[in-house]
């Protein structure tokens, strides 16, 4: 067969990655390296000399002619700026191709051009990009040829983080401190090194290309601004796990083969709830890894999509009305030994090592809920959570009937004396074989749930870096870990002050944990009368980043300094306001230049039916003459929201920037939106289809 695809071949084809470097570089130059790698050992320019010059003959043999500082900023896309290889002509005319080590680990950018939230005016745009050597470099292939990536941190001149790595890694090092005094206090004595290991579960959509272009709302925002539900939805559940269509699955193949040439584990792959919608998980990896495969496999979902005549619409609610897309971020800490700190065991009532770190976690959820949740806030996400599909924007841990029976216990009695156990599942077939069901049932409605050995946090936007989250997991764990370990190192009995500690923090934090229904509207009552921060909007959100309990957790563990932290607040505010100026000026510009002239035809259209029609004689217009009433009102207040809309726009600039902004955009703007598109789709519903300026919703999700 052509298309035979040798998987094992092909994997990590076009990645430098450990093969490579043991196999091309020096063997003292590449036990330098990997003394930096995993120990986090400065690295010398000589060491970097070499390694660049190897990273450049492997990657021109791969084809790449340029290489590039591939980097996240604060915009939640990736960035890169690309330089050929090529030296200046000798006195022959000829050019070599030449990399430095000192090219390979440090670039210098202009950082103005990114958002800063006030770190730095523009007249002081130097800013830094250094190389994140535990995280392969790539060659990618695109229209533009090939391009050496190298994954790197970017900060300011005066070091501030402006990227989202960063933050990341310096969190990594805090969790991996603190979880090994915690292990040391266990006995554990050969673990070296504890890594919080993540897997992004990618939800997407995929629409006709021809389609999409017919969308300016979609084009300039990522979703649509109108329209109106078909007549079918998602209620007859027969797209979730259904079968994948053909165009779709060429479409998977291809990201597939991308992926795995890029060292992504694209594992997983099905159709979603929603029509249209899919999913895509790799096999789980460390963190800064996972970030960047996740940045990488957004990329070419969306590369790939416009190859096969699609487009992929990674925002997080593209229609209203139809499931939204997230990502969710499954978290667990293993050591280098192979240990998960949260594997439970199969008796976790006797596992006080887990039952500490549980209780740490439940702790650290607790006291930061308003952290994390700040840490899943987009704008995108503000459409989704809370709605039917998404988990509401209260955070709450479920831990299922297993731990639960358990903690109960600790709560109640102070000691646990057993764990419920799986029981024989029987399928009542003779042939079909009776396994052991897990000791407790999945819970699809909680944001934050215990998922066997690891924790699945399903906020997270599907367009989101999911770097956020990790830096709060991270560090709150880290925090929690930290305090624990205070005491216990300085308790003359440590099996009473660990029996203790659990039985206090079980109690203490008792109120995270909630295993019902997280859609149901008692759980927003109940999760009031806990004293849960319910922040309905990312703009509610964003103060969590600046609170006096915040500066000090990220201060202490060197994640964020204050005034990272306020710049990175300054930017969010920044963010939602654009968007939302961004899509409500689209709205206008749809409703003025296409939907308005749209109605007024189809109106027009109505009356000469009419009059042509009484010419003729006796005959009843009451039909159209209803209709054009009808549509002629609507008409009328859709003209006037669109004004509305477009005076309340018109004062944004005059607003000062920051949260006021931010706040005005999300009660008046985003109110005078709504207010403009409630008449706009009851007119879709009313108008000639032929008459209609753009594609329908059913248009777009039932016909790719
Ligand atoms: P589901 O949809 O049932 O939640 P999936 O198979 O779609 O499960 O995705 C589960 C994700 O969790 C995968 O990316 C998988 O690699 C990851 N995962 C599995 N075990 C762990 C673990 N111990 N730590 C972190 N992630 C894990
Ligand atoms: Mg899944």
């Amino acid at each position: 067969m052509s298309d035979y695809v040798n998987v094992t071949e092909i994997f990590g084809c076009d990645v430098f990655n450990d093969a490579v470097m043991e196999e091309r570089l020096p063997k003292k130059v590449y036990k330098e390296l990997k003394k930096t790698i995993e120990e986090g050992k400065e690295l010398s320019l000589e060491v970097a000399d070499v390694v660049a010059h190897e990273m450049k003959e492997w990657a021109i043999e791969k084809g790449a002619t340029h290489y590039s500082h591939w980097f996240q900023p604060l915009t939640g896309v990736t960035a890169e700026k690309h330089d050929a290889f090529i030296t200046a002509p000798k006195e022959n005319g000829k050019v070599l191709m030449s990399f430095s080590g000192k090219e390979l680990i440090k670039g210098e950018s202009d950082a103005s051009s990114f958002p800063s939230g006030g770190l730095r005016a523009t007249f002081e745009a130097r800013g830094y990009t250094a190389w994140d050597c535990t995280s392969p470099a790539f060659v990618r292939h695109d229209a533009a040829g090939g391009t050496l990536c190298i994954p790197t941190a970017f900060c300011s001149y005066t070091g501030e983080a402006l990227d989202q790595k960063t933050p990341l890694l310096r969190s990594m090092e805090a969790i991996n401190t603190q979880s090994l005094r915690l292990l040391r206090l266990f006995g554990n004595t050969t673990s070296k090194k504890v890594t919080p290991s993540v897997g992004a579960e990618q939800e997407y959509f995929l629409v006709d290309k021809e389609k999409w272009l017919q969308r300016k709302d979609l084009i300039y925002t990522g979703r649509t601004l109108f329209g109106a539900m078909p007549p079918k939805g998602q209620e007859m559940d027969d797209h979730y796990l259904g079968t994948i269509r053909q165009r779709i699955s060429a479409y998977m193949k291809e990201v597939n083969e991308e992926c795995w040439k890029l060292g992504v584990t694209a594992k997983t792959q099905h159709n979603e709830v929603a029509p249209a919608q899919h999913e895509l998980a790799p096999i789980y990896a460390p963190v800064n890894i996972a970030a960047d495969h996740n940045q990488i496999m957004m990329r070419i979902l969306k590369k790939v999509a416009s190859r096969h005549g699609m487009r992929c619409l990674l925002h997080e609610k593209p229609f209203a009305g139809v499931n939204g897309s997230g990502k969710h971020n499954n978290w667990s800490l293993t050591t280098d030994d192979g240990i998960n700190l949260l594997d439970p065991g199969k008796t976790p009532h006797e596992n006080i090592q887990f039952l500490l770190v549980l209780t740490c976690i439940l702790k650290a959820v607790d006291t930061h809920a308003d952290l994390l949740r700040e840490s899943a806030a987009d704008v995108g996400n503000d459409q989704r959570l809370g709605g039917n599909e998404a988990p509401p924007a209260v955070i709450s841990v479920f831990l299922g009937e297993q731990l639960g029976d358990v903690l109960d216990q600790l709560i109640s009695t102070g000691t646990a004396t057993h764990s419920k156990k799986g029981t024989i599942l029987e399928t009542g077939v003779k042939t079909l074989p009776d396994f052991m069901k897990d000791a407790t049932d999945r819970n699809r409605t909680s944001p934050f749930a215990f998922t066997g050995n690891k924790f699945e946090f399903r906020m997270v936007g599907s367009r989101d870096s999911i770097s956020e989250c990790n830096v709060v997991l991270n560090t709150i764990a880290a925090e929690a870990f930290k305090e624990a370990c205070d005491r216990l190192e300085k308790a003359d009995d440590f099996e009473m002050a660990v029996h203790d500690l659990i039985k206090e923090y079980a109690i203490d934090h008792q109120r995270i944990v909630f295993n019902g229904n997280g859609y149901a509207p008692e759980w927003a009552e109940e999760a009031k009368r806990r004293g849960l921060p319910n922040l309905p909007s990312m703009v509610d959100a964003i103060p969590a980043l600046t609170t006096d309990k915040a500066v000090k957790l990220f201060e202490e563990f060197h994640v964020f300094t204050k005034t990272e932290l306020e710049s990175r607040a300054e930017i969010q505010y920044e963010i939602y306001a654009k968007a939302v100026n961004i899509e409500a000026k689209t709205m206008i510009d749809l409703a003025t230049k296409q939907i308005i002239p749209a109605v007024v035809r189809y109106t027009t259209v109505l009356a000469d039916s009419v009059n042509t029609v009484r010419a003729v004689g006796d005959i009843d217009v009451s039909v159209q003459l209803e209709l054009l009433k009808k549509c002629s009102e609507l008409l009328k207040t859709t003209n006037s929201a669109m004004k509305n809309l477009s005076d309340v726009v018109a004062k944004v600039s005059k607003i000062p920037e920051g949260r006021e902004r931010a706040v005005y955009c999300k009660d008046i703007v985003c109110k005078a939106m709504t207010e403009l598109r409630t008449p706009v789709d009851e007119l879709e519903m009313l108008v000639d289809k032929s008459m209609w300026p753009m594609p329908s919703y059913g248009d777009l999700i039932f016909e790719v």
